[in-house]
C-alpha cells in the first residue's frame, strides 16, 4: 500500500509499506477514503511543528471503512464508516483520572507522534474510532475532527447563549469556531486582517467583523460591548501580540482562551489578571467530544458543506500544498481522496 511520510522536513516521499494487520483481538483494518489537511500537517511537513517527530506519516482528520475486525471488537461491523479519534491517552496518569485525558502525561496524537491516516489502509483499536452514519459523505466526515476542536474550545470557555465572544482570526480554526459558538446561540464577534475572510464569517454567521489593520480593535470591542469588553475572547491568532491583547479585550470575569502553541513568550501584567479575576485557561486537541460533534453532522446544524473547497488525490499531496500555499488562490479545507 501507499503511505505518505515526511520523512524529514520539507521531504513529503509516497512510500510502499506492507499491509497493517491486525495484532490485538480489539482493533479492526480500515480502508482509509479521505483525509483533511490540516495547517499543524503543514508545520509537521516544514519543520516547525514544536512536538511532530520524524519520519512521520502524518493525517489526523480521517474517515475510512471497516474491511476486518478483531474477534473482540462487538461494537463496529465490517462495512461501517468510521472517523479516526487521534487522541491516545494512558488511562491512569492524573489527569486521565479526572478525566482530562487529551492532556495526558503520555499523550500521543496520531499523525503527530506516531504515524497518522495518510496511507490506504490503517490498523487502530476500536477506542479510537467512531461510527458515522452511511448517509454522510467522506469529505464531510473529515471535517467531524476539526469541529472536536471548536467543541473542546467551547466547552473550556463554558459559551453559553448569554456570552458575547469574540474570535481573534478568521482562519480555519477561528470560522469552526464561530461556527460552534453561533450554534450555542452566543453573540460572535470575529477579526482578521482579510476582507474576503471576514466576508466567510459573515455568511457564517458573526455578528459583527472586525478589520484588525483598518480600525482600532480595542475601541472597537467597547463600542460594541457597552465599554465592558467581550465575555470570551479565543485567540486564534497566536503570536505574541495576540495573546496580549486577548487580555485587554476582555471583561472582568471573562475568559480568555489561547490556542497558540508559540514558545516565545508574552508580556501580560499581574494585575490584568488578578484585579480583574480573569481567567486565562488553555485549549489543547479534545476531549471526548466525538460523539457530539457526530450528533451535530447527523442533525446538519453546523452547514459545512461549502468549508470544503478542493479536493485532490492522496497521492497529489505534494500538488495539494503547494496549492494551499499558494498566496494567489483561496482555499477552505482541502481534502485527500483516497480512491485508487
Ligand atoms: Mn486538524
Amino acid at each position: 500500500m501507499k503511505s505518505l511520510c515526511v520523512t524529514s522536513p520539507n521531504n513529503l516521499v509516497i512510500e510502499t509499506r506492507d499491509l497493517p494487520v491486525i495484532k490485538s483481538s480489539d482493533e479492526v483494518l480500515i480502508k482509509v477514503k479521505a483525509g483533511g489537511i490540516c495547517g499543524s500537517d503543514m508545520h509537521i511537513y516544514h519543520g516547525s511543528s514544536p512536538v511532530a517527530t520524524y519520519p512521520r506519516v502524518i493525517g489526523h482528520e480521517i474517515a475510512g471503512e471497516i474491511i476486518e475486525i478483531g474477534k473482540d471488537v462487538i461494537d463496529f461491523a465490517i462495512g461501517d464508516h468510521i472517523v479516526m479519534d487521534p487522541v491516545i491517552s494512558c488511562g491512569t496518569c492524573y489527569q486521565c483520572r479526572i478525566g482530562r485525558k487529551n492532556v495526558c502525561s503520555k499523550l500521543k496524537v496520531r499523525g503527530v507522534h506516531i504515524d497518522g491516516g495518510y496511507q490506504e489502509f490503517l490498523v487502530l483499536p476500536q477506542k479510537n474510532i467512531y461510527k458515522i452514519p452511511l448517509s454522510l459523505s467522506w469529505e464531510e466526515a473529515i471535517m467531524i475532527e476539526p469541529f472536536t476542536i471548536a467543541e473542546q474550545v467551547c466547552s473550556r470557555a463554558e459559551i453559553s447563549k448569554d456570552d458575547i465572544v469574540f474570535v481573534m482570526g478568521a482562519g480555519p480554526v477561528g470560522l469552526s469556531i464561530l461556527k460552534m459558538v453561533k450554534l450555542y446561540g452566543a453573540t460572535c464577534f470575529i477579526s482578521d486582517v482579510f476582507d474576503y475572510k471576514l466576508q466567510i464569517a459573515k455568511q457564517y454567521g458573526a455578528d459583527a467583523t472586525i478589520n484588525a489593520k483598518e480600525i482600532d480593535v480595542k475601541d472597537e470591542i467597547l463600542r460594541l460591548t457597552d465599554s465592558n469588553g467581550a465575555t470570551v475572547v479565543i485567540d486564534a491568532v497566536c503570536s505574541e501580540k495576540s495573546f496580549e491583547q486577548a487580555i485587554s479585550y476582555v471583561c472582568s470575569a471573562g475568559r480568555v482562551i489561547p490556542l497558540g502553541f508559540n514558545k516565545n513568550p508574552s508580556v501580560i501584567s499581574q494585575l490584568s489578571i488578578t484585579a480583574r479575576e480573569i481567567d486565562v485557561r488553555g485549549s489543547r486537541l479534545h476531549n471526548d467530544k466525538f460523539p457530539k460533534v457526530i450528533d451535530y453532522f447527523i442533525n446538519g446544524d453546523l452547514r459545512i458543506g461549502d468549508m470544503i473547497t478542493h479536493r485532490f488525490s492522496f497521492t497529489e499531496i505534494n500538488n495539494a500544498i503547494a496549492f494551499i500555499e499558494d498566496p494567489e488562490v483561496y482555499n477552505g479545507k482541502v481534502v485527500l481522496l483516497f480512491n485508487e
